[in-house]
């Protein structure tokens, strides 16, 4: 019981920018911090977000060196960001002392916190927000993380039961609890339905069926698969909720654009960028659909369009499978195939009865096995044990 009230956490992430993992980091903190405290490597929006929720959080900024190593791989760029990592891990290390135990909630920060780790003598989670695979990552890149797991964590705490599952086909001997994301239920409680229409107005949608897709714009979420089904029903307008996260990316967001405006697809593809209303833009859309193409580590957006009362058709693979029973809860299409896409969309939106008896029964299902309680009880109990084990 002392453990339990006492555990203080120092929550180590890399990253500024909002994505899965920091919003999944931005619910689970509240739970543990203070005592425990956020710690980034770099300032920006997912700093001022974790100060407007009262998250005790600070900075400490990796040098330039360390960032760019991220971007421009090779040996000398990693050679070169030697001193600079040392030192990063040292400051990091300084503030751990105060700490039970160093949770890395990113690959970066699994770097930075198994140094630091070993020079405060502090336990180490990592919490696994990926699959580890070629399609996602280099063999080098995941080489390292696995082998710094192994080596340094004790214990990894994986997204989905595929997380897993690559982590340990790719050579992970830690012991490995799967804690699925729980989403707040209550963001997405019956959002005001003059709010809808007049955000419906706003954005300059016509009469007709809207579609939407919550992703950062990136090849592997598949938005162009979702553009092709588009120019096959012409009825369809759709929403893309979400902005390129990262450089590479905003190549591809660029050609996507450029697909949006030619003629069989202009005036029906609404590119919002990043934004903040995710629940109330779920509202005003028939069917929220997840295409990626890769293996979805987890895929907050299903759970959230389920959460929504929204029918929702995910790609068959990685996290997706756990959250959506084909048929039940939603439905399930192979990834990149347009036609299947097609016929789904086109199924839900003839057939809204079938949409809305789906649409309540994935409700009634995420709201059990996706809630922010679960998430951060099965999350402190597993600290509670790593910190017991270590006294
Ligand atoms: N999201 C958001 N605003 C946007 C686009 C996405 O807040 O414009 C949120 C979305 O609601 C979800 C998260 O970003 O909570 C994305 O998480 P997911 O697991 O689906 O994918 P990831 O980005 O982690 O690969």
């Amino acid at each position: 019981m002392t453990v339990r009230l006492n555990l203080r956490t120092l929550f180590l992430d890399h990253s500024a920018a909002l994505g899965g993992a920091e919003l999944y980091l931005l619910d689970l903190a509240p739970a543990f911090a203070p005592p425990g405290e956020v710690l980034l490597l770099e300032e920006g929006p997912f700093y001022e977000k974790l100060r407007a929720a009262g998250i005790p959080a600070d900075v400490i900024a990796a040098p330039e060196a360390v960032r760019r190593v991220a971007r421009e791989a090779g040996p000398f760029r990693a050679l070169r960001a030697v001193p600079g990592l040392l030192r990063l891990a040292w400051r990091v290390a300084r503030k751990a002392r105060a700490f039970d135990l160093i949770y890395a909630n990113s690959q970066k920060a699994l770097v930075v916190g198994s140094l630091a780790a070993q020079m405060a003598r502090r336990p180490l989670v990592w919490n696994l927000h990926d699959v580890l695979t070629t399609e996602h990552f280099s063999a080098m890149n995941i080489r390292l993380a696995v082998t710094l797991a192994n080596r340094f964590a004790r214990l990894v705490i994986a997204n989905s039961e595929a997380s897993k599952a690559a982590f340990l086909e790719a050579g992970g001997r830690v012991p490995v609890v799967v804690v699925h994301n729980g989403i707040d239920v209550e963001r997405f409680a019956a959002v005001d339905s003059e709010q809808v229409v007049a955000l419906r107005q706003k954005l300059g949608l016509r009469d007709g069926p809207v579609v939407g897709l919550f992703s950062r714009l990136a090849p592997w979420k598949g938005q162009h698969v979702l553009l092709e089904a588009l120019a096959e029903l012409p009825d369809v307008q759709a929403i893309l909720v979400g902005e390129a996260l990262f450089q590479d990316e905003q190549l591809y967001a660029e050609q996507l654009r450029k697909r949006a405006a030619q003629p069989d697809l202009e005036g029906r593809v609404h590119f919002l960028g990043f934004r903040d209303d995710v629940p109330e833009l779920m509202q005003l859309v028939d069917v929220v659909v997840h295409t990626s193409v890769a293996p979805e580590p987890f895929g907050r957006v299903i759970v959230e369009g389920m959460l929504a009362r929204r029918p929702v058709i995910a790609t068959r693979g990685g996290g997706a499978v756990e959250i959506v029973r084909d048929g039940e809860t939603g439905l399930l299409v192979p990834p990149g195939d347009v036609q299947a896409l097609v016929a789904a969309i086109r199924h839900l939106l003839e057939h809204p009865d079938l949409a809305r008896r789906l649409a309540e029964a994935a409700y009634r299902d995420a709201r059990l096995r996706f809630s922010l309680k679960t998430m951060r009880r099965k999350v402190r109990q597993a600290l509670v044990e790593v910190v017991a084990r270590e006294r």
